[in-house]
């Protein structure tokens, strides 16, 4: 009698432990998870919207669309904010904004420049890309960079490629600079200019969009640049997270998917 009060003490203890084991793992898993990460109320982003197909005003909509609106808002989302603002500046006023607080992060196309990272930091690469030119359909004696001497090129404020631009001045090249780069473009339109030096897939995306009416590319690509996201250098941490994020959008796909969606082919490797 003894012995069965001792097994069966033992069958109910046995019992209790698996019951525990089971039904009472809802409480114990509470306990030992991490507490979830506040979210974050707000991204506010800076960007310049005349750079289709990068950043660009979405058609009936006051939305900015475009390659690095969908990837900053999928950056936005991955690292854990509830919203993403997006601001629209002066392409030259993005970097100053940044530096003052007054944006977490400004994506325009910005090519990473070592210039530039003595002011800022920037994200991991996310695009390559490099600058090239287009020239007025009818003129026709310009076949390469140098024949660019003694015309007039229009640029914008502030880029790598009103930079190289400046090489062509002491060539006697009458340069013109403009805020956006649409505004570079309508001018070569209007023949205030005879060429535009920019990035080669905004130039080839103009040429698709109309552009090839009154433009056309020349030459082989002048620059190979790199596109990075840009943080203030007072912020090591959001910078961190922002590759972090990449990586995790490379990872799974949504990179990828992006790219696909804008360049309609697959990014090289
Ligand atoms: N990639 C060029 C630069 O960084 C042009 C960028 C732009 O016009 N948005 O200067």
């Amino acid at each position: 009698m003894k012995k069965l009060t001792v097994l069966l003490s033992v069958l109910v203890l046995a019992m209790g432990i698996l019951a525990a084991g089971c039904g009472g793992g809802d409480k114990g898993d509470k306990k030992a998870a991490a507490p979830a990460p506040a979210a974050k109320e707000e991204l506010i982003v800076g960007t310049e919207p005349s750079f289709a197909p990068f950043e660009f005003p979405e058609k009936d909509s006051k939305e900015f669309t475009g390659f690095d609106m969908d990837l900053i808002r999928a950056i936005a989302k991955e690292m854990g904010y509830k919203k993403c603002t997006i601001k629209n500046m002066g392409f030259d006023a993005l970097i100053p904004a940044i530096n003052t607080g007054n944006l977490d992060v400004a994506i325009a196309g910005f090519t990473i420049t070592e210039e530039r990272k003595q002011q800022v930091i920037f994200s991991q690469p996310y695009y390559k890309s490099g600058l090239a030119f287009v020239v007025r359909k009818d003129v026709n004696d310009v076949k390469s960079f140098e024949d660019l001497k003694g015309k007039t090129v229009a640029v914008q404020l502030g880029t790598t490629g009103a930079l190289y631009g400046e090489k062509l001045k002491e060539k006697g090249t009458t340069l013109k600079t403009f805020n956006t780069s649409d505004l570079a473009c309508m001018e070569l339109k209007n023949k205030g200019a005879d060429a535009v030096i920019s990035d080669l897939p905004v130039l080839q995306y103009f040429l698709k969009n109309g552009g090839s009416e009154y433009a056309k590319l020349v030459g082989n690509p002048l620059t190979a640049e790199d596109y990075g996201i840009v943080i203030s250098k007072k912020k090591p941490e959001l910078a961190k997270d922002v590759d972090k994020a990449l990586d995790a959008l490379r990872k799974n796909g949504t990179y990828d998917k992006l790219y696909e969606k804008w360049f309609g082919k697959k990014p090289e490797k």
